[in-house]
């Protein structure tokens, strides 16, 4: 089966045509500046050349006209028709407590999706808008998919997911933690319990997928027990330019301090905080701050301190919640490349019998256990790959509704 992946964002499109069959990515690309220009990236798998097109994106609808045509085109394309594409799966990023899985897009769902907009105002109507114009180009009979970012953590218990305020809070406007990175936490967990041949009924594990976004989660027997995103993103790590957990109070105080409202404070918490505020606005990636601190800058260093730390308590308060732990898996951006923090996290965990393989923790790119043997606790390297994982729960849902 080829299967189109997209996540539409409000002014951009990503896209990836992937054959089930193989895992291989027929072609992939970006649709970016919709409704102000338009531009087109292209890369097919005939070769590895880039195409850059201006294309007048002035909505969605142009966009993925536009992505067809080039998939369709017979020099940089990869299909001869439509028809070839058998689904398309969508990345939606809130599913509310509607959805604990992937589903089949029906009328029904795209009124629950619609419904979850008040908790995801700025990414929920982009991918709305997404697989309507996928539904206008490609017509009514190619089957579409819906893969939430929270999906996975809808198992998570109550007193997981509850926080302790008011509960009325929850009953009138359901504020609770939802948790983010669901098709990479999915993923990277099943992937860790194949990898390591635990028992898939009988396994704790923790992913912790450190990115530009960061999350952690706790999997017992394959279903998500907790996980440190809440009620958006902005809760838990320390990531690139998110600060992560922090009083509540800090905002009335700023805000005061600052004579600032609690809007700007909030997008000052999700957009200059993180890595780029802790290291005096030098970088919110990590590779920048990696190689300034390593040239001896404090600013760098105090972030990359602050990153490890959060991630070594979250583990640690992870593995009292699941009262133990079999394995724990690095993934993202960070997770997959940074041995630096790998390691500094697997040191500080040296109380649960965890001895880190310093030559294996060179890895990068492939499924790699990086504990030594004797390790009371096995540690991986499990490279995500969230629209593999959308194509493949795209997959199994069209098949089975055949
Ligand atoms: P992601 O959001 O998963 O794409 O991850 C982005 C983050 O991963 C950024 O902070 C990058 O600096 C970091 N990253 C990507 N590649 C590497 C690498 N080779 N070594 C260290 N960090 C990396």
């Amino acid at each position: 089966m080829n299967i189109l992946v997209i996540n539409a964002g409000s002014s951009s499109l990503k896209y990836q045509l992937l054959d089930t069959d193989s895992g291989e990515v027929m072609a992939k690309g970006l649709c970016e500046r919709i409704g102000i220009d338009g531009v087109l990236t292209h890369t097919g798998n005939k070769s590895d050349e880039k195409f850059k097109f201006d294309i007048a994106m002035p909505t969605h609808k142009e966009a993925i006209q536009s992505v067809i045509d080039v998939l369709l085109d017979p020099e940089k394309g990869v299909i001869s028709s439509m028809s070839e594409i058998d689904a398309v799966g969508h990345r939606v990023v809130h599913g509310g407590e509607f959805f604990s899985d992937s589903v089949i897009i029906t009328e029904k769902v795209l009124k629950a999706i619609e419904d979850c907009v008040p908790l995801a105002p700025l990414h929920n109507p982009p991918n709305l808008i997404g697989i309507q114009a996928c539904r206008d180009v490609m017509g009514p009979d190619v089957p579409m998919v819906a893969v939430f970012d929270t999906a996975f953590h809808q198992t998570m218990p109550e007193k997981a997911y509850m926080y302790a305020i008011p509960y009325k809070y929850y009953d009138q406007y359901k504020v609770r933690k939802y948790g983010f990175h669901g098709t990479s936490h999915r993923f990277v967990s099943k992937e860790t319990i194949k990898f390591l041949g635990l028992d898939p009924e009988n396994s704790k594990v923790i992913v912790a997928h450190l990115g530009n976004g960061s999350s952690i989660s706790a999997v017992v027997n394959g279903k998500c027990v907790d996980t440190s995103m809440g009620l958006t993103p902005l809760e838990g790590l320390v990531m690139g330019t998110r600060s992560g957990d922090l009083d509540p109070a800090v905002l009335e105080f700023i805000c005061k301090k600052e004579n600032m409202d609690v809007s700007e404070m909030v997008r000052i918490l999700n957009k200059e905080s993180g890595l780029l505020g802790l290291s005096k606005g030098l970088s919110s990636d990590f590779r920048d701050l990696n190689e300034a601190s390593e040239n001896g800058n404090p600013d760098a260093k105090r972030a990359i301190d602050c990153l490890c730390y959060r991630i070594v308590k979250y583990i640690g308060s992870y593995v009292a919640a699941m009262n133990g732990v079999d394995a724990i898996a690095f993934t993202g951006g960070i997770g997959e490349n940074a041995a630096l923090v790998r390691k500094t996290v697997v040191d500080n965990l040296s109380y649960l019998g965890i001895t880190l393989d310093e030559e294996a923790n060179k890895a990068r790119g492939e499924d790699k256990v990086i504990s030594t043997p004797d390790s009371k606790v096995t540690v991986a390297v499990i490279p995500t790959n969230e629209e593999l994982a959308i194509c493949q729960e795209t997959a199994e849902l069209v098949k089975n509704q055949k």
